[in-house]
């Protein structure tokens, strides 16, 4: 960032001393100035109006009238440019090609590696933290979390959405669900239950799922957030099957179909389209 420099208020130089005048001689005027001689051929009736005698005194341009003149010397602190270069966070002067001083500089770069090695360690997840204290936690999925996301033996909220003789199917979110075998459950479709993560079979992308009991009061709901980074719309292609992609754009037509709604979706690189279903 730049600045006026302090030491000469940006002017670039300062005065180290002051000295006679020399254009005047340190009178503060220069050569008087004869009306007479400005009058030449203009009419006597014209003349008489003016005291054409007397000297006029014209004040020195160079002092100004003082008769001395300030010795300057290029401000040493700025280099005679007048401004100086601080650092954007502390305020302290740094090199003109830099935007931080040393330590700050070093702090913003111990904080990215902070930053980057938490990324490294949890790629993708994001577990939002709440108060905790020995209590229970129970999982909750957001929209874009996959299968992969779950961890097994952890607990998670889910919702009943088919009860069959064998069991239950309890969905996590709109991608993810599993087989909660158990008879006799007196769950109905539409039910909020518990349930344990007791296997997740990836590749036949099952998920086994067992009853899990907690009590009022005696857990936190904790929300599993997935960052994943945005797609452009261009890049969108048959390797892109099966992913999650998060695409920002506007949209631009919707279309109501007896099955899902389909969105129209333009950002600045293509449009693509995308079917929404009602959650069940
Ligand atoms: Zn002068
Ligand atoms: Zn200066
Ligand atoms: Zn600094």
């Amino acid at each position: 960032m730049k600045k006026a420099c302090p030491k000469c208020n940006g002017t670039g130089s300062i005065v180290v001393d002051t000295k006679i005048c020399e254009n005047c001689d340190g009178t503060g005027y220069v050569d008087t100035f004869e009306m007479k001689n400005h009058f030449k051929g203009v009419n006597s009736n014209a003349r008489a109006k003016f005291d054409l005698d007397a000297d006029q005194d014209v004040p020195c341009e160079v002092c100004d009238g003082k008769g001395m003149v300030d010795v300057l010397e290029d401000c040493s602190y700025c280099n005679g440019t007048g401004e100086i270069t601080v650092c954007n966070d502390c305020g302290k002067r740094i090199d003109s090609d830099k935007n931080y001083c040393d330590e700050c500089a070093e702090k913003q770069e111990e904080e990215k590696m902070k930053k980057q090695a938490e990324r490294e360690k949890n790629p993708e997840k994001l577990v939002v933290e709440s108060d905790i204290s020995g209590k229970e936690i129970v999982y909750e999925l957001d929209g874009l979390c996959e299968m992969s996301d779950l961890e097994l033996n952890s607990i998670y909220r889910g919702k009943v959405t088919r009860v069959e003789r064998y069991g239950i199917f309890v969905s996590l979110n709109n991608q993810v669900w599993g087989l909660m075998r158990t008879r006799n459950s007196s769950n109905k479709v539409g039910d909020y239950v518990f349930v344990r993560i007791t296997q997740i079979k990836e590749r036949k992308r099952e998920v086994d799922m067992a009853p899990a009991s907690v009590f009022k009061g005696e857990y936190v709901i904790k929300k599993v957030k997935k960052n994943i980074q945005r797609t452009k719309i261009e890049t969108l292609d048959d390797s892109s099957m099966g992913n999650v992609v998060k695409v920002y754009g506007e949209v631009i037509q919707i279309q109501q179909t007896s099955g899902p709604t389909i969105f129209t979706i333009t950002d600045e690189t293509a449009i693509t389209w995308a079917a929404a279903f009602n959650e069940p």
